[in-house]
Order: C-alpha cells, then sequence, then structure tokens
C-alpha cells in the first residue's frame, strides 16, 4: 500500500513526503481508510507504529474537506499523557500539515498559560495534557463546544498517571456527536470501560503487541552492582551506537549518570520529573539534533521521546515490570528500524529477566565485555553502592519515576 492510495489532499500528501514517510506502517494501513470514513476507532499501538500519523493525517483531511476555519474555534481535541508527547503530536500537525495552513496548540502545564490561551484562541486543534486544559476550561479560558473530534492518545498511560477524573470531566462538556480515537498500548478493564462509554461502534485496529518488536535484538550484561558505570562507559567506547537512551530507576541516578558520562567526554543529557521545563525542552532538543547523543532518563519521563534515531536503549537498572521494558526498549527499533537493547543485569534481577524472557519467548543471551576487568574493586561511590536498605522490588510495580 501507498500513501496515495488513501487520496489524501495534495498539501497534506506534501506534508507526509516532507516527512519521507513512503509506505504507511501497519497501523496506518488500518487505520486511516476507517478514519476517513468517519468512524470511531480503537487502536491498540504503542509509540514507535506511526501511530501519530495514524490519526493525524485523517483528521487534517476531514478538516479540509469540511472546508474548517483555520483559526479556531477549537474542533479537534487530542489528550495525551505528558507535555513531549503533547508538544510531538503537535509538531506532528504542524510538519504534516504546513500546507494546510491549520492551527494547531500543545497545551501542558508547568510554564505560563498566557502564550498558551492566546494561542488556543487562534487554534483548530488543541494537543493537551488534561490537568492544564481542565484548569483553562475552568478559568473559561477553553471553549471546547465545538470539538466534532477527540483523540485520547496513550490512554492507559493517562489512566496510570491519575488521569481519569480530569479526562471524565472535559469529555462530559464536549458534545456528544464527535468522531472519537482511543489508543491505547494495552487494554486493562478500565481502558475497555471508557471504550464502552466513549466509542460508538468503533473499528479495533492493532498494531504490534505488548510484545518487544522483533527488529530489536536483546542482551544482557551481568555486572556487580558497583561496576555498572565502569561497565557502561566500556561499552559506550565498544558499541558503535548514533544515539543511546539510557534508563536508570531514579531520578537522581539519571542526573548523575549524566553528569558522570558528561565529565568523561561524552555528549549526554538528562531527562527527569521535576526539571523545569526549559531545561526538559532544551535536552529533548539537543538529543533530537544530535548535540547530545546519550540521554539519560527515567520512565515517566522517557514517555513519548521520540527520536528517530536512537539506536541503543540500555536498561543500567532493570525496570520493575515487563510493560516498562517494551516501553523503554520501544524507544529503539522504532518505525521499523533495527535496535538493540542492552541491560545491565545484578543478581537481584533475576525474576525480572525470567519475566521478560518469558514475555518475548525466548531466553535472552548473556553477554561479558573480554576486555573489562569485572574483579574491580568497589567504590565509595553511593551511586554504585547496592541498595541495602531498599525493600526488593516487587513485579508488578512502578514506584520509580
Ligand atoms: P509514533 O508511533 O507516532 O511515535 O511514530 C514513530 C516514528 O515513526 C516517528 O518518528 C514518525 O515520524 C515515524 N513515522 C511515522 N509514520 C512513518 C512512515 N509511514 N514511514 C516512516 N516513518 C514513519
Amino acid at each position: 500500500m501507498t500513501f496515495a492510495s488513501f487520496a489524501l489532499d495534495q498539501r497534506i500528501q506534501t506534508g507526509v513526503e516532507r516527512a519521507g514517510y513512503t509506505v504507511p506502517t501497519p497501523i496506518q494501513t488500518q487505520a486511516i481508510p476507517p478514519l476517513l470514513a468517519g468512524r470511531d476507532i480503537l487502536g491498540l499501538a504503542q509509540t514507535g507504529t506511526g501511530k501519530t500519523a495514524a490519526f493525524v493525517l485523517p483528521i487534517l483531511q476531514k478538516l479540509l474537506t469540511l472546508n474548517t476555519p483555520k483559526h479556531g474555534p477549537v474542533k479537534v481535541l487530542v489528550l495525551a499523557p505528558t507535555r513531549e508527547l503533547a508538544l510531538q503530536i503537535h509538531e506532528n500537525f504542524e510538519t504534516l500539515g504546513q500546507d494546510t495552513g491549520i492551527s494547531s496548540v500543545a497545551v501542558f502545564g508547568g510554564v505560563s498559560q498566557h502564550p498558551q490561551v492566546k494561542k488556543l484562541r487562534q487554534s483548530t486543534v488543541v494537543v493537551a495534557c488534561p490537568g492544564r486544559l481542565l484548569d483553562l476550561m475552568n478559568q473559561g479560558l477553553a471553549k471546547l463546544d465545538h470539538v466534532d473530534t477527540l483523540v485520547l492518545d496513550e490512554a492507559d498511560r493517562m489512566l496510570d498517571m491519575g488521569f481519569a477524573p480530569d479526562i471524565r470531566r472535559i469529555v462530559s462538556r464536549l458534545r456528544g456527536s464527535r468522531q472519537t480515537m482511543l489508543f491505547s498500548a494495552t487494554m486493562p478493564k478500565e481502558i475497555r470501560t471508557l471504550t464502552r462509554e466513549y466509542l460508538h461502534n468503533a473499528v479495533e485496529v492493532q498494531a504490534g503487541t505488548s510484545e518487544p518488536v522483533a527488529a530489536i535484538s536483546h542482551a544482557l550484561y551481568p555486572v556487580p552492582a558497583h561496576l555498572k558505570t565502569e561497565l557502561l562507559e566500556a561499552l559506550l567506547r565498544t558499541t558503535a551506537h548514533e544515539t543511546m537512551l539510557i534508563f536508570t530507576r531514579t531520578k537522581h541516578r539519571a542526573k548523575s549518570l549524566a553528569r558522570k558520562l558528561e565529565t568523561k567526554g561524552w555528549a549526554a543529557t538528562f531527562l527527569q520529573g521535576n526539571m523545569s521545563q526549559n531545561r526538559r525542552q532544551e535536552a529533548m532538543a539537543g538529543f533530537r539534533n544530535g548535540k547530545y547523543t546519550i540521554m539519560v532518563a527515567t520512565d515517566i519521563a522517557s514517555r513519548g521521546i521520540d527520536c528517530e534515531r536512537i539506536s541503543h536503549v540500555v536498561n543500567f537498572d532493570m525496570p520493575d515490570t515487563v510493560e516498562s521494558y517494551t516501553h523503554r526498549i520501544g524507544r529503539t527499533g522504532r518505525a521499523c528500524r533495527s535496535g538493540q537493547a542492552l541491560s545491565l543485569v545484578t543478581r537481584e534481577d533475576d525474576d525480572q529477566i525470567r519475566a521478560v524472557e518469558r514475555s518475548i519467548g525466548r531466553g535472552i543471551d548473556r553477554k561479558q565485555l573480554p576486555e573489562f576487568d569485572y574483579t574491580l574493586p568497589g567504590r565509595t561511590d553511593t551511586d554504585a553502592r547496592p541498595r541495602r536498605f531498599a525493600p526488593r522490588r516487587t513485579f508488578g510495580q512502578n514506584r520509580y519515576t
């Protein structure tokens, strides 16, 4: 299938070409035709499958077909869990829709509301995090009476983050006759409930499964906890990587590891929950434009990181759940490229490893770096010390952000 077979308006087709897309991804092939026909959709797809364009393209087409005014009132509302994801979706509207002239705004907390409110008055598409949007609605600053297209993106993540009441309040103020699209990487009971409430006669589409994609190769590097940083540096020296996304368990570790790598001369930055919006944006933009080749992040901060060239994902600390493992390594091998997932593991991680191996249906190779001295003595570095006082991590809980 080609993009031409969707018969999109030429202005949108130009956007597709500008983005460099030649062949639609499976989720796009499945979702675009029913969306163009006006159907509701339930998309089981994770980030990295091309799901954003799968809804952005038909929405742009609908707006052009209906001759919708380009600078408001708001006709399309997209709800997303994090600022990064909201910005990325907004950027997708801007890039793919550049020639359509349709204006879009990203609305999220942590920054002054004034510029967002100003832009919101002249936008037809709003991509928002639920908290800030509800806040603006309550102040009478966001009028959504004309919205006839609603997208709930990464719905499972929004529920995980406690946004369910905000979403319900927002949706209750929209008009009932609308086209609704819900995308989620997983389908827990709560999402099924939302689906029954919000979707009508929806087409279900699925791309990938919650198992990691096949294009990714996995490797485990057993290492004593106190030598993780040294082993990581040895891996960096011996592995040809374009960009590397490294996950740590805590915010503190993300920051201190990035700083350590930086002092050793690596172009490293970090992303974690309690950074200012400016610093997050600087880190994200720098990672995207190649200023940094290494990003150290925590799980929550990494949601929706979209960098097309991530060649390696490193679990500096193994995640607590298989789902997080899948989400993390979903950052590489994106849109059918191949990637590598490397995990530095200690004896504490045995349960997690077994669960991941069960989920991908095969064992993962244990590797050793031949030139690395695994017998080096421990250091007095707090980060490297084993977590003697921490309770044993339980599987199924994701307590560290
Ligand atoms: P998403 O799942 O929407 O986060 O998209 C993942 C990545 O795939 C993004 O970098 C998109 O720009 C890219 N992408 C989306 N659709 C295509 C396509 N048809 N061909 C190549 N890359 C794509």
